[in-house]
C-alpha cells in the first residue's frame, strides 16, 4: 500500500485537510507534526502542529495509542510522550502509531475541550474535515489513523472533575467473540479494575469510530483529578507496553508474566451513577472502592450560605463499588458525584 496521502486538499472525496510529511508505510522512526491548518489574525498561513510518531519494523499488527483526547487527563499523555522516545523499530515487530495530545491545542492548555472552538474530542466523532479544530482531528483519527490500526487504545483519566480507581475499559458488544477479544485486551492491560460499559461508548467518541471501523477499542480511566498520580503513571506505562506484548508487537516480558490480576466489573446505566440533587457544598461519605447498598446515603449538599437549611442527601441507587468520585467541593444540579461498577457475573 502507498504512503498514505494525508495532504489531500479538499474537495476530492472528502479526505483530510490535515497534511503531514508521514509514511505509514515506512519502516523505521517518525517523529514528527501533523499540520491543522488554521488561519488567524496572528498568523495568515499557519497551522496548528499536532505531534505523531510511526514506529514500524516489518509486516505485523498495528497499535495506535492516543492520549489527550481530553486534555486535562495526563497519565496517558506521559505514558505515550516516553513511548515515542524510547520505542525503537528493532524493538518490535510491526507498527505502532502514536499521538500524545490527540486534541493539542485542549492538552497545552490542560483542559477537558479545546479553547479554540470548545469542542470535546470525544463527543465530536466522526468529526468534519470542515469543522472547526476539534471537529478536524476526530475526522483525521476516524478516516485516516483508525483504519491503519487493528487495535485503538485510547488513555483516558478522570481528568479534573473526577478520580478513578485506575480502570481499563471496552464498549459492550452484542457479538460474542468481539466480546471475547476486548476482554483479553481489558485483562492485558493490567489495570486493578477492568470494565465493561453496558451502555457502549456512544457513536460520537473514538469508540464508535472503531466499531464503524471494525476495529478493537480500549479505553482507560486511569486516575484523574487534575493531577499525575505516581501509581496511575506506572500502570499507564505498563498497561501500553502490555497490549504490545499481547498483540505480538513486541515480546513477552516479566511485565506480562507477571500481570497483576484485573477485578472485572460492569457499569451500566443511570443507576450505577449519583447526581448532585442542589447546587451548593457537597460533603461525601464514602471513599473509592467502598462497597455501598442500594438507597445508603452517598453524601449530603450543605448551604453554607444559609447554615439554618437542612442538608439535602444524595442516593445510591443501586448496589456496588465506588470506582469514580466528583474531586471539585462545590456542586450545581445535576453534576456526578459517584459512579458504581458492580463485579461481572
Ligand atoms: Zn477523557
Amino acid at each position: 500500500m502507498a504512503a498514505i496521502n494525508t495532504t489531500a486538499n479538499g474537495g476530492m472525496g472528502g479526505g483530510t485537510r490535515i497534511a503531514g510529511d508521514i509514511d505509514f508505510e515506512a519502516d523505521g522512526k517518525q517523529v514528527t507534526w501533523l499540520k491543522l491548518p488554521f488561519s488567524v489574525h496572528r498568523s495568515a498561513y499557519g497551522h496548528i502542529a499536532i505531534p505523531i510518531a510511526v514506529i514500524k519494523n516489518g509486516k505485523g499488527p498495528t497499535l495506535l495509542a492516543m492520549s489527550g483526547n481530553h486534555g486535562d487527563e495526563y497519565e496517558g499523555q506521559i505514558a505515550t510522550t516516553k513511548l515515542i522516545r524510547s520505542l525503537e523499530p528493532k524493538d518490535i515487530k510491526g507498527r505502532v502509531i502514536v499521538l500524545p495530545a490527540a486534541n493539542f491545542p485542549a492538552a497545552m492548555a490542560g483542559m477537558r475541550t479545546s479553547p479554540i472552538d470548545d469542542g470535546n474530542l470525544n463527543r465530536t466523532f466522526p468529526g468534519n474535515r470542515d469543522g472547526t479544530p476539534t471537529w478536524m482531528i476526530s475526522h483525521y483519527i476516524e478516516s485516516v489513523l483508525v483504519p491503519l490500526a487493528d487495535v485503538i487504545l485510547d488513555l483516558h483519566s478522570g481528568g479534573s472533575s473526577l478520580l478513578y480507581i485506575p480502570s481499563a475499559l471496552v464498549g459492550v458488544s452484542r457479538d460474542k467473540k468481539r466480546t471475547a477479544k476486548l476482554l483479553e485486551l481489558v485483562e492485558a492491560f493490567g489495570a486493578p479494575v477492568g470494565y465493561v460499559n453496558l451502555g457502549g461508548g456512544g457513536d460520537r467518541t473514538s469508540t464508535g469510530a472503531a466499531e464503524r471501523a471494525g476495529k478493537l477499542r480500549l479505553g482507560t480511566e486511569l486516575g484523574g483529578a487534575g493531577m499525575v498520580g505516581v501509581e496511575s503513571t506506572r500502570i499507564a506505562e505498563e498497561g501500553v507496553r502490555r497490549i504490545m506484548e499481547h498483540m505480538g508487537i513486541a515480546k513477552p516480558s516479566a511485565l506480562t508474566q507477571k500481570k497483576p490480576k484485573t477485578r472485572l466489573m460492569d457499569v451500566g446505566g443511570d443507576d450505577y451513577y449519583v447526581y448532585a440533587p442542589e447546587a451548593g457544598l457537597f460533603e461525601p461519605y464514602v471513599d473509592l472502592g467502598t462497597m455501598v447498598k442500594k438507597g445508603q446515603v452517598a453524601g449530603v449538599v450543605q448551604f453554607v450560605d444559609n447554615p439554618k437549611r437542612e442538608p439535602v442527601p444524595a442516593h445510591f441507587p443501586r448496589d456496588g463499588m465506588v470506582l469514580c468520585k466528583r474531586v471539585p467541593g462545590r456542586v450545581e444540579r445535576g453534576d456526578c458525584l459517584f459512579h458504581l461498577a458492580t463485579d461481572r457475573s
